[in-house]
């Protein structure tokens, strides 16, 4: 499961022979750790055309735990505010801002272009804010060295909303997400003053499906760090590994089959959910003229069918309240499709249309769904995928490795985090951005 060719290229030995062969030197990430929660450097804000939020947006960057500067020499994060962007024309001024200190970002900094909602009434206005999507998108391809680029449209109401989300793509947390296009919703609950930063789910209950091991196992211990109480469901099958997983975040198990037809009310039984993780799935690969009838449905039932039954009857039943937030589990292989998975692709790609539909409907009640859509990461799962297809999955990427159960955990969190009421109906690839689907 190890990755041997990225440890080798972090060594001197390893360094030199692949420079000289011109063969890939990932980037070793670096990731979040209670040693290191923030960046470190400098935060570099720039502004490209006239842009109404540069004192607001000049006191909430500081809050991210960077020194915010008009320049610098090697900055660790770069903010372009291009929500004044509105005509193509203006599109020069993101050139002549990024163009210049593009090669000076430290390894492994971020650059974050900040656009504006799309207007209805202004063609061009919406065209040049989705170029912008492209120019990221380009850009995360080529800075290397461990840096990503993304691009946050803010919602109609500017910057309110944005502060759990700033702080997520200019930190470590992010470590593996690049070239992602997030649209922040225009929300009324902003509660941005009264949390806590530092535990922000302390005193709210979650729920993860499949929790026993790999992402699920992660996402339950990065949750419980952020202070939630954590649920941890998987089949009884593996009851002792949930149990281990349980002890160790300090929360519960339940051991459970999520396709149960009673599944919705045993978690029902367990008391109110704030944050609802939909992580369990199964593969059974086989392409589709060998795919038998119980595979396509296992795979249908588990990834998505569950996940609708229990999503509307927890709602149903106000066991997802004011606030919750429900977090799915998507798929690269679900957006780019995949030979020999027709049954796993239909299903991921049906969780990311779930969370679109879904989203309107549960705004009213302030409560969000999003999707996680992880590319390559390095779990059970995909070590028992054939070696050159794992080895290709894991290079294929702007960062050319696999990602790390924590990275999807930690996207999860963000997406779990009560000031995160803004971000809704998205689907957020944690895939180090997959030439997949890209
Ligand atoms: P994994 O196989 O290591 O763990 C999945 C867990 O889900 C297991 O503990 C399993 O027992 C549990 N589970 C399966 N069926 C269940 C059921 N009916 N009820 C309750 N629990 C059940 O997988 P992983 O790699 O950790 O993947 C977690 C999620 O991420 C899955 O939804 C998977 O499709 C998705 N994903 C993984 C990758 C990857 O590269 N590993 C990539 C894209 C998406």
């Amino acid at each position: 499961m190890a990755d041997r060719y990225l440890h080798f290229t972090g060594t001197a030995p390893g360094r030199f022979l692949t420079r000289r062969l011109g063969l890939p030197q990932p980037a070793s990430l670096l990731r979040w750790s209670p040693e290191r929660p923030v960046l470190q450097g400098e935060l570099l804000h720039l502004t490209a055309g006239l842009s109404a939020h540069t004192e607001a947006l000049g006191a909430l960057l500081p809050r991210t735990g960077l020194r915010v500067v008009p320049s610098a020499g090697a900055p660790a994060a770069v903010v372009l505010d291009a929500t004044g962007v509105v005509t193509v024309d203006g599109l020069a001024d993101v050139h002549a801002a990024l163009q210049p200190v593009v090669r000076t970002v430290a390894s492994g900094g971020r650059l974050l272009v900040l656009g504006s909602h799309l207007s209805p009434d202004d063609p061009e206005q919406a065209a040049v804010q989705e170029a912008l999507g492209g120019f990221v998108r380009s850009l995360a391809k080529e800075i290397g060295r461990g840096r990503t680029a993304q691009l946050l449209r803010l919602a109609p109401g500017g910057l309110s909303g944005a502060e759990s989300t700033l702080r997520f793509l200019l930190s470590p947390k992010s470590a593996y997400v690049s070239g992602q296009v997030v649209q922040l919703a225009h929300t009324t609950s902003e509660l941005a003053g009264d949390i806590d930063w530092e535990r922000p789910l302390a005193g709210r209950t979650a729920l993860v499906t499949g929790a026993a091991r790999g992402i699920g196992a992660a996402v339950a211990a990065t949750l419980a760090r952020d202070g939630a109480h954590v649920v941890c469901l998987d089949v009884p099958q593996v009851a002792d590994d949930l149990e281990r997983t349980a002890v160790r975040v300090g929360g519960a198990a339940l051991p459970l089959d999520i396709t149960a037809p009673d599944a919705a009310e045993r978690i029902a039984a367990t008391g109110p959910v704030d944050v609802l993780v939909h992580n369990a799935g199964i593969t059974r690969d086989k392409k589709l003229a060998n795919m038998t009838a119980e595979n396509w449905s296992s795979v249908l039932d588990v990834n998505l069918g569950s996940v609708i039954r229990t999503t509307q009857s927890l709602v149903k039943a106000g066991v997802l309240g004011e606030g919750a937030r429900i977090v799915a589990t998507s798929s690269i292989a679900g957006i780019a499709g995949n030979a020999g998975q027709t049954n796993y692709a239909a299903s991921k790609a049906g969780v990311a249309g779930l969370v679109r539909a879904l989203a309107p409907g549960l705004a009213a009640y302030g409560i969000t769904v999003n999707a996680v859509a992880p590319g390559f990461i390095e779990t059970n799962m995909t070590a028992s995928v054939p070696l050159m297809i794992r080895e290709a999955g894991r290079r294929m990427n702007s960062l050319g490795q696999g990602g790390l159960p924590e990275d999807v955990a930690e996207t999860t969190a963000w997406l779990a985090h009560p000031g995160s009421g803004a971000v809704t109906g998205q689907v957020v690839r944690v895939c180090g951005q997959s030439l997949l689907g890209a």
